[in-house]
């Protein structure tokens, strides 16, 4: 019932494209759902306060973040001021700040927010469910963001089922080949992840493997059960 539902939720024709409609939305602080003050294992060898900003082109059915990337509406935003705020206090203790969601670079306008972010002269990474390429780009050659982190959901074919019907295997794979190319062009600012969701066997992991050039390295995240499904909330 959830990947289906999670059908509808996904807009493939109009992946974000948020230069095209940035005159018409408000700011991208109005979709920062959520802040982990410090975090040691979201940029490894860092000390990073992690952004969660709300809305994904994506419909995964396995997503840990489904309330803020389906329905950012019914989760308050943060206010600018009291962000800003905790970041210049905070500037001297911390290492970087991680931009992540739902999916961040979906966000209209998010370059205003990282140059606000960038007077504390604290580096930004972002994590990206690599569907739009260009967004990540431009965030690139603005100096705005000095790392990438990339999902690989899997093997191409299973894109369909691992996006909740979103993205096609032609599409995936042209839209991640774009950020392989990025990431040749910029050694040391991309890497590449693959959760391991319970649709994926061993032989999609290393299909997924595959995918990548010579020389890249897919990293593999345990898969947590999303929270609201968790055994431990019947438990509490
Ligand atoms: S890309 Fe990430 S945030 Fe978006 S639906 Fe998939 S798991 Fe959730």
């Amino acid at each position: 019932m959830h990947a289906v539902a999670a059908r509808s939720r996904c807009a493939p024709k109009r992946l974000c494209s948020a230069s095209a409609q940035a005159s018409a939305h408000p700011l991208a602080w109005e979709y920062l759902k959520g802040v982990e003050r410090l975090s040691f294992c979201d940029w490894a060898g860092r000390n990073v306060c992690v952004l969660f900003f709300g809305g994904c082109n994506l419909a995964c059915p396995t997503c840990h973040n489904a309330r803020i990337a389906w329905a950012p509406g019914s989760v308050p935003s943060l206010s600018r001021a009291e962000v800003l705020g905790f970041l210049k206090a905070r500037a001297s203790w911390l290492d970087g700040v991680v931009v992540s969601g739902g999916e961040a670079a979906c966000v209209p306008r998010l370059a205003e927010l990282l140059e606000e972010i960038a007077s504390f002269d604290l580096p930004v990474k972002l994590d990206t469910n690599g569907m739009l390429p260009g967004v990540v780009e431009t965030l690139l050659d603005r100096e705005l963001v000095a790392a990438v982190a990339v999902d690989i959901k899997g093997p191409w074919r299973l894109y369909p089922a691992l996006t909740g019907g979103c993205v096609d295997p032609e599409t995936a794979a042209r839209r991640l080949q774009a950020h392989f190319a990025m990431a040749a062009r910029r050694p040391g600012v991309f890497s590449f992840r693959c959760t391991t969701v319970p649709l994926l066997t061993q032989e999609d992991i290393e299909e997924a493997r595959r995918q990548l050039p010579a020389g890249f390295e897919l990293t593999l995240q345990p898969y947590k059960e999303p929270r609201k499904y968790a055994r431990t909330d019947l438990q509490a």
